[in-house]
């Protein structure tokens, strides 16, 4: 599936001439006087034409959002410890949308205990085949209520509606499909005869993708016949609560699945839980190295998938208007809150100039703005604290001498925004260049001959993704095999299919997750 951002033109960016002012959060500002240029052309073409947007707003009723939502343990839900709540905003807007609760240490043993009872009793010894009509019950009601779930992510999340709607729904259903079809096939899936599944999972998992990674981990656990205690992020906890209804929607008999809902302590009691024999996290390498030293020498078996750098290597014979296409979606989707974003663009030295020019009039026709708006394709940033990491590195990149662009774009006066913004002239050793910004934000460097892009792509200490742009298939080949990354793609940019397995090397984690290899992390093999 192709995450393309809307090849339209913006009405924020680009449109209201802010060439020369500095916007809100990230105090990006057009650098390049050529670029500006560019940009003051495609805004007299537009207003030539008299192109303009009516808004295109998806409406929140299908979605009703209570004031306050309880812990998912045992097939109800209930109040935390002590009543303990947290508040949940829309980052779009810093309107509160309801209380959660916080789960404390008591919480997860009930959680922990729920789950076991659930997989001695019911889930463990119940045949796959009949496991796999929950999980298509599961995947069923998720289409059905497809709209309520995107709507409730966007506003939950800040991400864009077309984003939700097109793909974490639909794709978070599918790996609810995928994974239905393997739970009575587990004989053929080639660990040997009647491979046993290992118990109790517990499952800590990030706000980039609230529901999809819910739905990667819950998905293979049970189709395994594992039961599962699932940590959403904090600040995107309802759209795995609405699943939890879901789960009840579906009969799941209580205890298969229980959401406990919090901050990061309620994740690391959760996997140092004696109870528990599997730990699946994906989020930041800093907490995925935590999580390995807290349970190291425990037996617990242990899947971590976290961050990247992703190197998008573009030669100078590929396709350049497809590749501006792939380099936008590659960074700019989702805002660039993905761990396999391209973030570091390799473009050959020849063809640079050309390929900068074409990404920044590209970028003069995105719009940023209401997560609900069907026209909008940069959203929210998620949070302050993630909002201003991606402020603090974008200044250290402009300190450490690379240039900054932006398209003319003004934010929304509340709510938590950055502009998409390119890095030029950036070097190896500088921070933009290293660190996992999270952000919509591009940082550009060059190559002259193949290995020089090899060993740049490589110059990192992550390795999770990685993209090539060449008409010769013989170099994707062997630049596939030569790039240290456990996904390669060609010619295109983050696609995902539920039965394509997903994982890294070195600090962006092991295990993988997807496919056939996915089930390996849920089965005693
Ligand atoms: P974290 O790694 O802190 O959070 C991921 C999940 O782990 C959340 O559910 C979090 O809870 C939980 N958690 C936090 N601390 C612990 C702990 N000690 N033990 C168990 N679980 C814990 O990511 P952040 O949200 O803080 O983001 C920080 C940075 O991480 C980002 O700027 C980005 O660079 C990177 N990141 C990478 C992701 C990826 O997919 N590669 C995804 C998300 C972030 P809570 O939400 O309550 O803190």
């Amino acid at each position: 599936m192709p995450f393309a951002l809307g090849a339209i033109m913006g009405q924020d960016c680009g449109r209201q001439g802010l060439a020369d002012k500095a916007t809100r959060g990230g105090g990006a500002a057009v650098t390049s006087e050529k670029a500006a240029g560019a940009t003051s052309v495609l805004r007299r073409d537009q207003a030539d034409m008299g192109w303009e947007y009516a808004p295109a707003r998806e409406s929140r009723e299908i979605v009703s959002i209570a004031p306050e939502y309880g812990l998912f343990v045992n097939g109800d839900f209930g109040p935390a410890q002590g009543s303990k709540t947290f508040a949940t905003v829309n980052p779009a807007t810093e309107e509160p949308l309801a209380r959660v609760a916080l789960a404390g240490g008591r919480d997860v043993d009930r959680a922990v205990s729920a789950a076991r009872t659930a997989y001695e009793q019911v889930w463990g010894p119940m045949p796959g085949a009949e496991r796999a009509k929950y999980l298509y019950r599961i995947a069923r009601i998720l289409q059905e209520r497809s709209r309520e779930f995107a709507v409730l992510e966007s506003i939950d999340n800040g991400k864009p509606i077309k984003e939700t709607r097109d793909v974490d729904i639909p794709l978070a259903a599918a790996h609810f499909f995928y994974y239905a079809g393997w739970a009575d096939k587990l004989d053929y899936a080639g660990f040997g005869p009647q491979p046993r599944p290992l118990g109790v999972a517990g499952q800590v998992i990030p706000w980039n993708f609230p529901l999809l990674m819910a739905a990667w981990k819950l998905a293979p656990a049970l189709a395994a016949g594992n039961t599962c205690v699932l940590k959403p992020a904090e600040t995107t906890p309802l759209s795995a609560l609405l699943l939890a209804e879901v789960c009840q929607q579906a009969e799941l008999p209580p205890g298969v699945v229980n959401v406990l809902t919090g901050a990061g302590e309620t994740g690391a009691a959760l996997v140092a839980h004696p109870g528990i024999n599997k730990v699946a996290f994906t989020g930041s390498t800093e907490v995925g190295i935590a999580i390995a030293e807290a349970i190291a020498g425990s037996g617990k078996k242990l899947t971590l998938e976290l961050g990247g750098k992703a190197a998008n290597v573009v030669f100078d014979d590929a396709p350049v208007e497809q590749a501006i296409e792939g380099i936008v979606n590659g960074i700019f989707f989702n805002q660039g809150h993905v761990c396999c974003a391209g973030s570091r663009l390799l473009v050959q030295e020849s063809v640079a100039e050309h390929v900068v020019e074409r990404l920044r009039q590209r970028l003069t026709t995105l719009r940023l703005g209401d997560p609900l708006d069907k026209n909008t394709d940069i959203g929210a940033i998620n949070s302050r604290q993630q909002l201003d990491k991606i402020t603090e590195l974008s200044a250290a990149g402009e300190a450490e001498g690379a240039r900054r662009w932006s398209p003319p774009c003004e934010l929304p006066k509340k709510g938590f925004w950055f502009a998409p913004t390119v890095f030029t002239g950036v070097s190896q050793s500088h921070r933009i260049a290293r660190e996992e910004i999270f952000g919509p934000v591009l940082s550009v460097l060059t190559f002259r001959t193949p290995e020089e892009a090899v060993t740049k792509a490589n110059n990192t200490p992550y390795g999770l993704s990685a993209g090539v742009w060449t008409e010769k298939g013989s170099r994707i080949l062997w630049m596939a095999q030569k790039m240290r990354a456990g996904v390669v793609w060609a010619n295109t940019y983050n696609r995902f299919d539920p039965a394509s397995p997903f994982g890294g090397y070195r600090e962006s984690g092991f295990g993988r997750e997807g496919g056939r290899h996915g089930l390996a992390g849920y089965l005693d093999v």
